[in-house]
């Protein structure tokens, strides 16, 4: 199997790139394919790169990710600076290292940790890899606590597909629950029925990238406390806050959700969504040392201290977290709120209008994640596929899937809000939008299925 996936396989004629005139006197002749045998002058071989990438999408445009894609202008020097540090070099590099563990600290305290100064976190390539690291913490209590069947994992079936990885990789059975009529996330009833001894913990999502709902975490502790006191069950719950870690704390402060809940064990993050750092950086808090078996950790003496390392990966740049650490002090707590907000205040305008248009449902107002989800009403002669597609040719990304069990009978089109998508470009691409229901109302019957959806989720 192939695993790097070029859209077409290079056909003969197709081998060579091709050399704008202008760039040199002599166009050199450079296989696509296979490594040349001899070099270019830096110049030509940073011209033919940056050309070949402008053809990726604007980034402005895309409403499907929930990424950073602007940073400021410091960020970006940061950035550049620290390229060449090794996160994993704790010892050449005690500075950077600081920074990660303060970074830590700062999310341990937003979260409410108990003791924000020792709850242990690290950073991460991303909340891929620190559910990883959160599902190998869950398991492994369990193993300490004597399990000895066949562990699971309890989880709406909405779940990012870092958890179906997380328990296909490491033979956890999951137990996934399905979405039914209009509840398309985990509740506290469905997870508490599908738990028992062999039950690793439950994941609540923070929230759900199907349509930006908040998954009821207290509701979900809450059953796991009665269920602990009824059969001496005690299961404890993972928030994967991808995106909601870095919003609910800046705009539902009252809302329950993260350490305030004893039952919670462990925290993500993606750095890399609301965080507002570029791809890739995520992170993983435990509420407390017990939450994190010793015996996974791998303990670094640097500075005096000990930093406990928890990772899949091993080298990997400095700069991501220079930069999260950057934009901690750059907006702290007022800055960030006025950044999230913003991203709401767009979300549920625009939802409204989108809804006021007429063709469309709203399963989601952009008022939890700002992220909203909707579908195309009965008896209109398009289907969310074909108005995904007739976006495209206005240059806006707008994806369009089908919903999993039991609602795979569901479509709907899901826009992401993020810092930099403004009023302004909302209203622009809400002209594109009825520019395009004008075209499509013409169509005799809708033209493109599910088999038009081409997207990964919560990328
Ligand atoms: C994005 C996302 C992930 C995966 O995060 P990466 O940072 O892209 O690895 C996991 N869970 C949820 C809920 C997400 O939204």
């Amino acid at each position: 199997m192939a695993l790097a996936h070029p859209s077409r396989r290079p056909e003969p004629g197709d081998a060579e790139v091709s050399v704008n005139p202008l760039y040199t006197r002599e166009p050199p002749r450079i296989s696509k394919n296979e490594l040349p045998a001899t070099g270019l002058d830096p110049e030509l071989a940073y011209q033919i790169v940056h050309d070949e990438l402008m053809l990726d999408g604007n980034a402005r445009l895309n409403l499907a990710t929930f990424v950073t894609t602007w940073m400021e202008p410091q960020a970006d020097r940061l950035m550049v600076e620290c390229f060449d540090k090794n996160m994993i070099d704790k010892d050449e590099y005690p500075r950077t290292a600081d920074l990660e563990a303060r970074c830590v600290r700062m999310l341990a305290g937003l979260w409410n940790a108990p003791s924000p100064m020792d709850a242990p976190g690290c950073s991460t390539t991303g909340s891929s890899e620190a559910c990883m690291l959160a599902g190998l913490a869950l398991k492994r209590r369990w193993k300490h606590r004597g399990g000895t069947g066949t562990p699971n994992i309890v989880m709406g079936v909405n779940v990012q597909v870092c958890w179906e990885k997380f328990a296909n990789y490491w033979d956890v059975e999951m137990r996934l629950v399905p979405m039914e009529g209009d509840r398309y996330h985990l509740t506290a009833e469905e997870a508490v029925a599908r738990c028992d001894e062999n039950t690793i913990g439950v994941v609540a999502i923070l929230g759900s990238t199907f349509d930006g709902s908040y998954e009821p975490v207290a509701d979900i502790c809450a059953a796991l406390d009665n269920l602990h006191s009824e059969s001496g069950l005690d299961i404890p719950v993972h928030v994967d806050g991808a995106s909601g870690a870095m919003i609910a704390p800046f705009l539902d402060p009252d809302m329950v959700w993260d350490f305030r809940l004893p039952r919670v064990a462990s925290i993500n993050t993606s750095g890399h969504k609301y965080g507002l750092v570029y791809p890739g950086v995520g992170w993983v808090v435990w509420r407390d040392a017990d939450a994190l078996p010793e015996d996974l950790v791998f303990k670094v003496n640097y500075l005096g201290g000990d930093m406990p390392t928890f990772a899949l990966n091993f080298s990997r740049p400095g700069s991501q977290v220079a930069t999260q650490y950057y934009n901690f002090i750059r907006l702290g707590f007022d800055g960030y709120q006025r950044v999230q907000q913003a991203c709401r205040d767009v979300a549920t305008w625009l939802a409204g209008e989108i809804a006021a248009l007429g063709p469309f449902t709203l399963l989601t107002r952009g008022d939890e994640l700002p992220v909203f989800a909707f579908t195309v009403a009965e008896g209109h002669p398009f289907s969310v596929f074909d108005v995904s597609t007739a976006m495209r040719t206005e240059g806006w990304l707008i994806p369009a899937y089908t919903f999993p069990a039991n609602r795979t009978d569901l479509a709907a089109l899901r826009i992401v809000v993020r810092n930099g998508f403004s009023r302004d470009l909302a209203e622009i691409m809400l002209t594109s939008l009825r520019r395009v229901l004008e075209i499509l109302a013409k169509q005799d019957a809708p033209k493109q299925g599910p088999a038009a959806a081409s997207f990964a989720h919560g990328a």
